[in-house]
Protein backbone atom coordinates (compact mmCIF):
# COMPACT_ATOMS: atom_id res chain seq x y z
CA UNK A 1 0.00 0.00 0.00
CA UNK A 2 1.04 3.74 -0.58
CA UNK A 3 1.42 6.19 1.99
CA UNK A 4 -1.62 8.53 2.40
CA UNK A 5 -0.99 12.61 3.27
CA UNK A 6 -4.15 14.49 4.06
CA UNK A 7 -3.01 17.85 2.50
CA UNK A 8 -4.03 20.74 3.84
CA UNK A 9 -4.20 22.62 0.09
CA UNK A 10 -6.45 19.72 -0.95
CA UNK A 11 -8.27 19.24 2.47
CA UNK A 12 -8.22 15.47 1.83
CA UNK A 13 -6.07 12.70 2.14
CA UNK A 14 -3.89 12.06 -1.58
CA UNK A 15 -1.36 9.15 -2.67
CA UNK A 16 1.83 10.49 -1.30
CA UNK A 17 4.39 10.19 -4.84
CA UNK A 18 7.98 11.96 -4.48
CA UNK A 19 9.05 14.77 -6.58
CA UNK A 20 12.29 12.39 -6.90
CA UNK A 21 11.46 8.29 -6.84
CA UNK A 22 12.68 7.72 -3.49
CA UNK A 23 13.85 10.42 -1.87
CA UNK A 24 11.54 13.04 0.11
CA UNK A 25 12.33 16.72 0.97
CA UNK A 26 10.57 17.96 3.98
CA UNK A 27 10.64 21.26 5.80
CA UNK A 28 9.21 21.36 9.50
CA UNK A 29 8.75 25.23 11.31
CA UNK A 30 10.69 24.95 13.95
CA UNK A 31 10.60 27.11 17.45
CA UNK A 32 11.53 30.47 18.31
CA UNK A 33 14.22 30.44 20.40
CA UNK A 34 13.78 32.56 23.52
CA UNK A 35 12.74 30.20 26.11
CA UNK A 36 12.69 26.73 26.98
CA UNK A 37 10.61 24.83 24.71
CA UNK A 38 7.05 23.59 25.84
CA UNK A 39 5.28 20.46 24.88
CA UNK A 40 3.18 22.24 22.63
CA UNK A 41 6.05 22.89 20.80
CA UNK A 42 6.97 19.53 21.31
CA UNK A 43 4.39 17.93 19.50
CA UNK A 44 5.48 18.58 15.85
CA UNK A 45 8.57 17.63 16.29
CA UNK A 46 7.98 14.27 18.12
CA UNK A 47 4.97 13.91 15.19
CA UNK A 48 7.28 14.89 12.28
CA UNK A 49 10.00 13.16 13.28
CA UNK A 50 7.52 9.89 13.36
CA UNK A 51 6.66 10.52 9.79
CA UNK A 52 10.51 10.94 8.73
CA UNK A 53 11.36 7.40 10.49
CA UNK A 54 8.54 5.73 8.89
CA UNK A 55 9.42 7.04 5.52
CA UNK A 56 13.18 5.80 5.84
CA UNK A 57 11.50 2.59 6.92
CA UNK A 58 9.83 2.42 3.76
CA UNK A 59 13.30 3.19 2.11
CA UNK A 60 13.11 6.49 1.27
CA UNK A 61 15.81 8.62 1.97
CA UNK A 62 14.52 11.64 3.52
CA UNK A 63 16.52 15.22 3.56
CA UNK A 64 14.94 16.88 6.75
CA UNK A 65 15.07 20.24 7.14
CA UNK A 66 13.67 22.40 10.01
CA UNK A 67 15.04 25.91 11.26
CA UNK A 68 15.75 27.97 14.28
CA UNK A 69 13.96 31.05 14.31
CA UNK A 70 16.65 33.16 15.71
CA UNK A 71 15.82 36.96 15.15
CA UNK A 72 12.59 38.28 16.51
CA UNK A 73 10.80 40.68 19.24
CA UNK A 74 10.94 37.94 22.21
CA UNK A 75 14.64 37.38 21.68
CA UNK A 76 15.56 40.87 21.69
CA UNK A 77 13.21 41.91 24.60
CA UNK A 78 14.54 39.31 26.88
CA UNK A 79 18.07 40.14 25.20
CA UNK A 80 18.02 43.39 26.37
CA UNK A 81 16.14 42.42 30.26
CA UNK A 82 19.51 40.49 30.21
CA UNK A 83 21.50 43.46 28.75
CA UNK A 84 23.35 40.84 25.81
CA UNK A 85 23.12 40.57 22.62
CA UNK A 86 20.54 38.34 20.88
CA UNK A 87 22.67 35.46 20.02
CA UNK A 88 23.33 34.75 23.61
CA UNK A 89 19.75 33.93 23.96
CA UNK A 90 19.42 32.25 21.18
CA UNK A 91 22.36 30.20 21.23
CA UNK A 92 21.65 29.14 24.31
CA UNK A 93 17.37 28.20 24.22
CA UNK A 94 19.36 26.04 20.99
CA UNK A 95 21.47 24.29 23.00
CA UNK A 96 18.53 23.98 25.29
CA UNK A 97 16.02 22.73 22.64
CA UNK A 98 18.67 20.09 21.28
CA UNK A 99 19.12 18.34 24.58
CA UNK A 100 15.06 18.25 24.82
CA UNK A 101 15.14 16.67 21.13
CA UNK A 102 17.75 14.21 22.19
CA UNK A 103 15.63 13.30 25.06
CA UNK A 104 12.64 12.74 23.14
CA UNK A 105 14.70 10.80 20.82
CA UNK A 106 14.25 13.11 17.75
CA UNK A 107 16.30 12.36 14.73
CA UNK A 108 18.55 15.20 14.02
CA UNK A 109 17.68 17.45 11.33
CA UNK A 110 19.96 17.14 7.89
CA UNK A 111 20.08 21.04 8.78
CA UNK A 112 18.75 23.54 11.20
CA UNK A 113 19.52 26.26 9.29
CA UNK A 114 19.03 29.62 11.62
CA UNK A 115 17.79 32.82 10.46
CA UNK A 116 20.66 35.09 11.27
CA UNK A 117 22.44 32.91 9.18
CA UNK A 118 20.81 33.30 5.87
CA UNK A 119 20.59 36.75 5.73
CA UNK A 120 21.05 37.02 2.53
CA UNK A 121 19.10 34.71 0.89
CA UNK A 122 16.57 36.88 2.35
CA UNK A 123 17.90 39.65 0.78
CA UNK A 124 18.14 38.08 -2.63
CA UNK A 125 14.13 36.79 -2.86
CA UNK A 126 13.34 40.37 -1.96
CA UNK A 127 14.90 41.64 -4.43
CA UNK A 128 13.13 39.29 -7.13
CA UNK A 129 9.95 39.63 -5.90
CA UNK A 130 10.51 43.26 -6.03
CA UNK A 131 11.85 42.80 -9.57
CA UNK A 132 8.41 40.81 -10.73
CA UNK A 133 6.20 43.33 -8.86
CA UNK A 134 5.33 41.37 -5.94
CA UNK A 135 6.96 43.18 -3.45
CA UNK A 136 7.50 47.18 -3.04
CA UNK A 137 9.75 48.92 -0.61
CA UNK A 138 7.58 51.80 1.43
CA UNK A 139 8.66 55.85 2.13
CA UNK A 140 10.48 54.36 5.25
CA UNK A 141 12.62 51.30 3.89
CA UNK A 142 10.03 48.79 4.46
CA UNK A 143 9.36 46.42 1.94
CA UNK A 144 5.96 45.18 1.33
CA UNK A 145 4.92 41.48 -0.21
CA UNK A 146 2.14 42.94 -2.45
CA UNK A 147 -1.02 40.38 -1.46
CA UNK A 148 -3.17 40.91 -4.47
CA UNK A 149 -0.02 40.23 -6.94
CA UNK A 150 -0.33 36.31 -6.12
CA UNK A 151 -3.18 35.32 -7.40
CA UNK A 152 -3.86 32.09 -5.76
CA UNK A 153 -3.21 34.10 -2.24
CA UNK A 154 -5.34 32.23 0.17
CA UNK A 155 -5.30 28.54 -1.80
CA UNK A 156 -4.01 26.95 1.82
CA UNK A 157 -6.25 28.24 4.25
CA UNK A 158 -9.23 27.76 2.26
CA UNK A 159 -9.62 31.88 2.71
CA UNK A 160 -10.89 34.57 0.19
CA UNK A 161 -9.06 37.72 -0.14
CA UNK A 162 -11.97 39.90 0.00
CA UNK A 163 -13.39 38.42 3.52
CA UNK A 164 -10.06 38.81 4.72
CA UNK A 165 -10.09 42.35 3.91
CA UNK A 166 -13.48 42.99 5.79
CA UNK A 167 -12.62 40.80 8.91
CA UNK A 168 -9.27 40.32 9.76
CA UNK A 169 -7.91 42.62 12.03
CA UNK A 170 -4.25 40.50 12.44
CA UNK A 171 -3.18 41.43 8.86
CA UNK A 172 -2.95 45.10 10.01
CA UNK A 173 0.99 46.11 11.06
CA UNK A 174 1.89 49.61 12.56
CA UNK A 175 2.86 51.73 9.33
CA UNK A 176 -0.07 50.12 7.83
CA UNK A 177 -0.91 54.03 6.11
CA UNK A 178 2.16 53.02 4.03
CA UNK A 179 0.92 50.21 2.66
CA UNK A 180 -0.88 50.05 -0.25
CA UNK A 181 -3.40 47.34 0.50
CA UNK A 182 -4.26 46.33 3.98
CA UNK A 183 -3.49 42.81 3.09
CA UNK A 184 -0.07 43.47 1.97
CA UNK A 185 2.66 41.92 4.75
CA UNK A 186 6.21 42.62 6.02
CA UNK A 187 9.22 41.23 4.10
CA UNK A 188 11.75 43.45 5.36
CA UNK A 189 11.48 46.37 8.22
CA UNK A 190 13.92 49.26 9.50
CA UNK A 191 15.83 48.48 12.50
CA UNK A 192 14.66 49.98 15.94
CA UNK A 193 16.74 51.69 19.07
CA UNK A 194 18.66 48.57 20.99
CA UNK A 195 17.85 45.67 17.77
CA UNK A 196 20.08 43.78 15.85
CA UNK A 197 20.27 44.78 12.36
CA UNK A 198 21.52 44.23 8.39
CA UNK A 199 22.56 46.74 5.83
CA UNK A 200 20.26 46.54 2.57
CA UNK A 201 19.23 48.59 -0.14
CA UNK A 202 16.44 49.76 1.47
CA UNK A 203 17.02 50.56 4.85
CA UNK A 204 19.24 49.08 7.56
CA UNK A 205 16.64 46.28 9.12
CA UNK A 206 15.49 42.84 9.81
CA UNK A 207 13.72 40.82 8.10
CA UNK A 208 9.58 39.68 8.81
CA UNK A 209 9.28 36.51 10.05
CA UNK A 210 7.53 34.41 7.00
CA UNK A 211 10.88 35.30 4.76
CA UNK A 212 13.17 33.04 6.47
CA UNK A 213 11.59 29.47 5.83
CA UNK A 214 10.80 30.33 2.09
CA UNK A 215 14.60 31.15 1.79
CA UNK A 216 16.11 28.61 4.05
CA UNK A 217 13.31 25.91 2.20
CA UNK A 218 14.78 26.71 -1.22
CA UNK A 219 18.18 26.83 -0.31
CA UNK A 220 18.38 23.60 1.29
CA UNK A 221 16.06 21.73 0.01
CA UNK A 222 15.12 23.35 -3.57
CA UNK A 223 12.55 25.71 -5.08
CA UNK A 224 10.05 22.62 -4.89
CA UNK A 225 9.45 20.06 -2.10
CA UNK A 226 7.48 17.45 -1.09
CA UNK A 227 6.68 17.95 2.19
CA UNK A 228 5.84 21.01 4.25
CA UNK A 229 5.04 20.73 7.60
CA UNK A 230 4.22 22.89 11.18
CA UNK A 231 1.16 23.16 13.61
CA UNK A 232 -1.96 24.00 12.56
CA UNK A 233 -1.45 27.54 14.04
CA UNK A 234 0.83 28.60 11.03
CA UNK A 235 -1.06 27.38 8.41
CA UNK A 236 -2.05 31.35 8.14
CA UNK A 237 -0.55 33.48 8.12
CA UNK A 238 3.17 32.05 8.14
CA UNK A 239 2.06 29.09 5.46
CA UNK A 240 -0.03 31.10 3.50
CA UNK A 241 2.80 33.70 3.42
CA UNK A 242 5.13 31.34 2.64
CA UNK A 243 3.49 30.03 -0.57
CA UNK A 244 3.28 33.52 -1.79
CA UNK A 245 6.46 34.19 -1.50
CA UNK A 246 7.86 30.76 -2.84
CA UNK A 247 6.05 30.77 -5.94
CA UNK A 248 6.20 34.14 -6.68
CA UNK A 249 9.39 34.44 -6.68
CA UNK A 250 10.46 30.95 -8.57
CA UNK A 251 7.27 30.77 -10.34
CA UNK A 252 7.57 26.79 -9.13
CA UNK A 253 4.41 25.25 -6.76
CA UNK A 254 6.43 25.20 -3.50
CA UNK A 255 5.38 22.30 -1.55
CA UNK A 256 3.08 19.37 -2.26
CA UNK A 257 1.82 18.06 0.68
CA UNK A 258 1.20 20.53 3.81
CA UNK A 259 0.62 18.66 6.98
CA UNK A 260 -0.87 20.34 10.00
CA UNK A 261 -0.52 18.61 13.30
CA UNK A 262 -3.48 19.88 15.94
CA UNK A 263 -2.82 21.55 19.10
CA UNK A 264 -1.45 20.11 22.34
CA UNK A 265 -4.38 21.10 24.91
CA UNK A 266 -4.39 22.36 28.47
CA UNK A 267 -8.11 22.12 30.13
CA UNK A 268 -9.10 22.18 26.34
CA UNK A 269 -7.59 25.45 25.56
CA UNK A 270 -4.27 25.72 23.24
CA UNK A 271 -0.76 25.49 25.29
CA UNK A 272 0.87 28.32 24.56
CA UNK A 273 3.53 30.99 26.52
CA UNK A 274 1.28 33.42 26.02
CA UNK A 275 -1.59 32.34 28.08
CA UNK A 276 1.01 30.92 30.62
CA UNK A 277 -0.38 27.49 30.52
CA UNK A 278 2.62 25.40 29.67
CA UNK A 279 4.51 22.73 31.08
CA UNK A 280 8.52 22.85 29.58
CA UNK A 281 9.67 19.38 28.26
CA UNK A 282 12.23 20.24 30.84
CA UNK A 283 9.12 19.94 34.12
CA UNK A 284 7.88 16.82 32.34
CA UNK A 285 11.59 15.21 31.97
CA UNK A 286 11.67 15.54 36.13
CA UNK A 287 8.73 13.47 36.56
CA UNK A 288 8.68 11.06 33.32
CA UNK A 289 11.06 9.39 30.70
CA UNK A 290 10.63 11.68 27.74
CA UNK A 291 10.04 8.13 26.13
CA UNK A 292 6.55 8.62 27.79
CA UNK A 293 5.94 11.91 26.98
CA UNK A 294 6.75 10.44 23.08
CA UNK A 295 4.37 7.90 23.60
CA UNK A 296 2.09 10.00 24.83
CA UNK A 297 1.21 12.38 21.97
CA UNK A 298 1.53 8.95 19.30
CA UNK A 299 -1.35 8.00 21.22
CA UNK A 300 -3.23 10.40 19.07
CA UNK A 301 -3.80 11.03 15.42
CA UNK A 302 -1.63 14.04 14.59
CA UNK A 303 -4.72 15.80 13.36
CA UNK A 304 -6.81 15.45 16.40
CA UNK A 305 -6.24 17.57 19.47
CA UNK A 306 -5.01 16.03 22.55
CA UNK A 307 -5.88 17.37 25.80
CA UNK A 308 -2.93 16.98 27.95
CA UNK A 309 -3.50 15.58 31.75
CA UNK A 310 -1.75 13.87 34.68
CA UNK A 311 -4.34 10.46 33.91
CA UNK A 312 -3.32 10.01 30.46
CA UNK A 313 0.38 10.91 30.99
CA UNK A 314 -0.06 7.86 33.48
CA UNK A 315 -1.69 6.09 31.12
CA UNK A 316 1.17 6.74 28.64
CA UNK A 317 3.64 5.75 31.19
CA UNK A 318 1.77 2.26 31.82
CA UNK A 319 1.26 1.69 28.05
CA UNK A 320 5.57 2.26 27.38
CA UNK A 321 6.32 0.02 30.36
CA UNK A 322 4.33 -2.73 28.80
CA UNK A 323 6.16 -2.72 26.00
CA UNK A 324 9.60 -2.21 28.07
CA UNK A 325 8.60 -5.32 30.02
CA UNK A 326 8.01 -7.54 27.38
CA UNK A 327 11.30 -6.75 25.49
CA UNK A 328 12.82 -7.00 29.28
CA UNK A 329 11.41 -10.49 29.19
CA UNK A 330 12.54 -11.33 25.74
CA UNK A 331 16.08 -10.26 26.99
CA UNK A 332 15.84 -12.60 29.91
CA UNK A 333 14.82 -15.74 28.03
CA UNK A 334 17.44 -14.84 25.57
CA UNK A 335 20.50 -14.90 27.99
CA UNK A 336 19.17 -18.71 28.74
CA UNK A 337 18.01 -19.92 25.69
CA UNK A 338 19.76 -22.75 23.86
CA UNK A 339 21.29 -21.98 19.99
CA UNK A 340 19.17 -24.49 18.64
CA UNK A 341 17.62 -23.61 14.90
CA UNK A 342 13.44 -22.19 14.81
CA UNK A 343 11.31 -24.66 15.24
CA UNK A 344 8.85 -25.58 12.08
CA UNK A 345 6.15 -24.14 14.78
CA UNK A 346 7.85 -20.97 16.00
CA UNK A 347 8.84 -20.05 12.28
CA UNK A 348 4.99 -20.38 11.78
CA UNK A 349 4.55 -17.89 14.90
CA UNK A 350 6.96 -15.47 13.56
CA UNK A 351 4.83 -15.21 10.35
CA UNK A 352 1.82 -14.53 12.56
CA UNK A 353 3.92 -12.04 14.13
CA UNK A 354 4.98 -10.42 10.86
CA UNK A 355 1.05 -10.41 10.20
CA UNK A 356 1.47 -7.42 12.96
CA UNK A 357 3.97 -5.36 11.24
CA UNK A 358 1.23 -5.44 8.17
CA UNK A 359 -1.11 -3.83 10.72
CA UNK A 360 1.16 -1.46 12.11
CA UNK A 361 2.15 -0.59 7.94
CA UNK A 362 -2.12 -0.44 7.36
CA UNK A 363 -2.30 2.17 10.26
CA UNK A 364 0.95 4.69 8.78
CA UNK A 365 -0.19 4.42 5.39
CA UNK A 366 -3.22 5.72 6.44
CA UNK A 367 -1.91 9.33 7.03
CA UNK A 368 0.18 8.26 10.07
CA UNK A 369 -2.45 6.99 12.09
CA UNK A 370 0.11 6.44 15.16
CA UNK A 371 -3.04 5.27 18.02
CA UNK A 372 -3.84 2.56 15.65
CA UNK A 373 -0.09 1.24 15.17
CA UNK A 374 0.48 1.53 18.73
CA UNK A 375 -2.97 -0.57 18.83
CA UNK A 376 -0.99 -3.29 16.50
CA UNK A 377 2.16 -2.98 18.90
CA UNK A 378 0.22 -3.79 21.45
CA UNK A 379 -1.12 -7.28 19.99
CA UNK A 380 1.99 -8.11 19.03
CA UNK A 381 3.27 -7.72 22.81
CA UNK A 382 0.39 -9.44 23.66
CA UNK A 383 1.05 -12.24 20.99
CA UNK A 384 5.07 -12.43 21.88
CA UNK A 385 4.20 -12.36 25.97
CA UNK A 386 1.86 -15.46 25.63
CA UNK A 387 4.33 -17.37 23.14
CA UNK A 388 8.10 -16.74 24.10
CA UNK A 389 8.82 -19.46 26.41
CA UNK A 390 11.65 -21.04 28.78
CA UNK A 391 12.26 -23.41 26.07
CA UNK A 392 12.24 -21.18 23.18
CA UNK A 393 14.85 -21.22 20.64
CA UNK A 394 17.23 -18.56 20.60
CA UNK A 395 16.80 -17.50 16.90
CA UNK A 396 12.67 -17.09 17.75
CA UNK A 397 13.58 -15.51 20.55
CA UNK A 398 15.74 -12.55 18.79
CA UNK A 399 13.11 -12.57 15.61
CA UNK A 400 10.00 -11.35 18.04
CA UNK A 401 12.25 -8.89 20.09
CA UNK A 402 13.24 -7.54 16.62
CA UNK A 403 9.67 -7.70 15.67
CA UNK A 404 9.07 -5.34 18.58
CA UNK A 405 12.33 -2.96 18.52
CA UNK A 406 11.93 -2.42 14.83
CA UNK A 407 7.79 -1.28 15.14
CA UNK A 408 9.04 0.70 18.08
CA UNK A 409 11.96 2.30 16.47
CA UNK A 410 9.84 3.63 13.80
CA UNK A 411 7.46 5.49 16.24
CA UNK A 412 11.21 6.53 18.09
CA UNK A 413 10.66 4.37 21.17
CA UNK A 414 13.55 2.85 23.08
CA UNK A 415 11.89 0.21 24.27
CA UNK A 416 15.28 -1.80 24.18
CA UNK A 417 16.79 0.07 27.33
CA UNK A 418 20.13 -1.36 28.12
CA UNK A 419 21.42 -1.83 24.18
CA UNK A 420 20.24 1.68 23.51
CA UNK A 421 23.33 4.58 23.48
CA UNK A 422 22.45 8.11 23.75
CA UNK A 423 23.62 9.86 20.27
CA UNK A 424 25.92 12.15 22.86
CA UNK A 425 27.79 9.01 23.72
CA UNK A 426 27.80 7.42 20.39
CA UNK A 427 29.60 10.78 19.13
CA UNK A 428 32.06 11.02 22.09
CA UNK A 429 33.24 7.36 21.08
CA UNK A 430 33.67 8.33 17.51
CA UNK A 431 35.66 11.25 18.45
CA UNK A 432 37.70 8.92 21.07
CA UNK A 433 38.20 6.55 18.37
CA UNK A 434 39.45 9.65 15.77
CA UNK A 435 41.77 10.50 17.83
CA UNK A 436 43.31 7.42 18.25
CA UNK A 437 43.24 7.17 14.34
CA UNK A 438 45.25 10.36 14.52
CA UNK A 439 48.18 8.56 16.93
CA UNK A 440 48.19 5.84 15.00
CA UNK A 441 46.57 3.82 17.31
CA UNK A 442 44.60 1.36 15.13
CA UNK A 443 43.77 -1.22 17.68
CA UNK A 444 41.98 1.04 19.81
CA UNK A 445 40.22 2.66 17.34
CA UNK A 446 39.44 -0.78 15.98
CA UNK A 447 38.16 -1.38 19.12
CA UNK A 448 35.94 1.22 19.55
CA UNK A 449 34.36 0.58 16.08
CA UNK A 450 33.60 -3.57 17.21
CA UNK A 451 32.70 -1.74 20.78
CA UNK A 452 29.57 0.44 18.85
CA UNK A 453 29.02 -2.70 16.56
CA UNK A 454 28.35 -4.64 19.43
CA UNK A 455 25.62 -1.97 20.54
CA UNK A 456 24.04 -2.12 17.00
CA UNK A 457 26.01 1.07 15.98
CA UNK A 458 27.00 0.61 12.87
CA UNK A 459 30.25 3.26 11.25
CA UNK A 460 31.00 4.66 8.13
CA UNK A 461 33.82 6.55 7.06
CA UNK A 462 33.08 8.97 4.05
CA UNK A 463 34.95 11.84 2.86
CA UNK A 464 33.14 14.12 4.80
CA UNK A 465 34.06 12.71 7.89
CA UNK A 466 32.10 9.26 9.79
CA UNK A 467 28.89 8.77 9.77
CA UNK A 468 26.73 6.19 12.08
CA UNK A 469 23.84 4.91 12.09
CA UNK A 470 21.62 2.37 14.49
CA UNK A 471 21.59 -1.18 12.66
P1 LIG B 1 6.62 28.73 17.90
O1 LIG B 1 7.91 28.68 18.66
O2 LIG B 1 5.48 29.31 18.66
O3 LIG B 1 6.79 29.34 16.54
O4 LIG B 1 6.15 27.22 17.65
C1 LIG B 1 6.96 26.21 17.09
C2 LIG B 1 6.07 25.07 16.61
O5 LIG B 1 5.26 24.57 17.69
C3 LIG B 1 5.05 25.49 15.53
O6 LIG B 1 4.97 24.44 14.57
C4 LIG B 1 3.76 25.63 16.29
O7 LIG B 1 2.65 25.44 15.45
C5 LIG B 1 3.89 24.52 17.31
N1 LIG B 1 3.04 24.70 18.49
C6 LIG B 1 3.08 25.71 19.38
N2 LIG B 1 2.17 25.52 20.37
C7 LIG B 1 1.54 24.33 20.11
C8 LIG B 1 0.52 23.56 20.76
N3 LIG B 1 -0.04 23.96 21.90
N4 LIG B 1 0.15 22.40 20.21
C9 LIG B 1 0.73 21.96 19.06
N5 LIG B 1 1.69 22.63 18.39
C10 LIG B 1 2.10 23.81 18.91
ZN1 LIG C 1 8.14 28.58 8.81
Amino acid sequence: MSIQIYNTLSKRKEEFKPLEPGKVKMYVCGPTVYNLIHIGNARPMIVFDTVRRYMEYKGYEVNYVSNFTDVDDKIIKKANEEGVEPSVISERYIAECKKDMEGMNIKPATKNPKATEEIGGMLDMIQTLIDKGHAYPAADGTVYFRTRSFKDYGKLSHKNLDDLQGGNRSLLVSGEDQKEDPLDFVLWKPKKEGEPYWDSCWCQGRPGWHIECSVMSKRYLGEEIDIHAGGEDLIFPHHENEIAQSEAANDKPFARYWMHNAFLNIDNRKMSKSLGNFFTVREISEKYDLQVLRFFMLSAHYRSPLNFSADLMEAAKNGYERIVTSVDNLKFLLEKAADAEMSEEEKQLVTEAQGFETKFDEAMDDDFNTADALAAIFELVKFVNSNAKADSSKAFLEALKQEIVTLSDICGLIVDKKAEMLDSDIEALIEERQEARKAKNFARADEIRDELLAKGIVLEDTREGVKWKRA
